[in-house]
């Protein structure tokens, strides 16, 4: 038992389910043969201009209803920049000052509160991104550089480690519900990074934070935040302190492994995107997205709950 009471919060990216990349025209195909589908644009080539694909915005919008964040009439774009050889143009767009949307929260089952119970998982803002490249053996593939993310940022209001995982599958089941995203981790279309901190009962402020990067399955969420609640209270419980890294979970130790120091807001160099007009989003448009959702999955399981079905039942269904 453990005197340290967890506080964890969730990154996670989804990889929208459109035709062409968030900023040019180029298809945006997985499973494609290694740097099949790229462009200038995906390569960084000068002169080359992002235009904003308004389908990947659609797409963000349907998901930020359907979660009740509020969406912003305006919001802005970013620049991150990090030397990576999976990043050509040297900087990531992304939209940190002014998200696509705020607030908002996440039904996610709560099996210690009841069988049909749910708890409302806050949420701290939804935001659209590109995603980089990947480097695989000794080359890069740019085909995913430049696909279109959306990412969900949670509270720090998880609970432990098997809770993160049922964010995560209630996150993936609305995704697939709403057909914003295929949300396949197995095939990275759906990814979290995992904040932990500790603290005493009661204690005023929150712990440090580290951070888990990049988690490709529920199984691995469940086993890096707990092998990391672990070494947390190992550090802690020796008197020692945590210091704020980042971290990696290697699957075949069942283990985290230091990384980083955690970076800062000045290692990325952070620059408002000069080649984007503000995103513009019409109080129309918000209640066009929000007309056109389908049932929420608590209402579903409501609907299979009146007919007498058992909860394992409804989850299956
Ligand atoms: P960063 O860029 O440093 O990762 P973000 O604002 O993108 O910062 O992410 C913040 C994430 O950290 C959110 O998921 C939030 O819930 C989580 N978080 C914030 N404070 C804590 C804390 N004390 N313990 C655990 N997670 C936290
Ligand atoms: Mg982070």
């Amino acid at each position: 038992m453990t005197r340290f009471v967890p506080t964890i919060g969730l990154e996670v990216h989804c990889q929208l389910r459109t035709a062409s990349k968030l900023f040019s025209p180029c298809p945006f195909v997985r499973g494609a043969p290694a740097n099949a589908v790229t462009d200038a644009y995906t390569w960084g080539l000068p002169g080359t201009l992002p235009v904003l694909n308004v389908e990947a915005v659609a797409l963000a919008l349907r998901l930020a209803v359907a979660l009740g964040c509020e969406v912003a009439g305006e919001s802005g774009w970013d620049r991150k920049h990090y030397f990576y050889p999976d990043l050509p143009k040297g900087y990531q767009i992304t939209q940190r000052e002014r998200p696509l949307a705020r607030g908002g929260a996440l039904a996610v089952p709560d099996p210690a509160a009841g069988p049909w119970a749910t708890r409302e998982v806050a949420l701290e803002r939804i935001h659209l991104e590109e995603d980089a490249g990947k480097v695989v053996g000794g080359g890069i593939d740019y085909n995913r550089a430049g696909a279109p993310l959306v990412e969900v940022v949670t509270a720090p209001v998880i609970r432990d480690a098997a809770e993160a995982a049922r964010v995560l599958r209630a996150l993936r089941f609305l995704l697939v519900r709403l057909g914003v995203s295929d949300a396949t981790m197995e095939e990275g279309s759906l990814r979290c990074d995992v904040n932990v901190s500790l603290a005493e009962p009661g204690a005023p402020r929150s712990g440090v934070r580290c951070e888990i990067k990049n988690l490709n399955s529920f199984k691995f969420t469940l086993q890096a935040v707990a092998a990391e609640v672990e070494r947390q209270e190992g550090l802690l419980s020796a008197g020692g302190r945590v210091a704020p890294v980042t971290l990696r979970f290697d699957p075949d130790r069942g283990a985290v492994q230091v990384m980083r120091v955690k970076e800062e807001a000045l290692d990325y160099r952070w620059l408002p995107e000069p080649d984007l007009p503000p995103l513009v989003i019409e109080a129309a448009a918000v209640a066009a997205a929000r007309a056109g959702l389908p049932d929420m999955p608590e209402q579903t399981r409501a609907r299979y709950r009146a007919l007498a079905l058992e909860p394992a039942e409804a989850a299956l269904l």
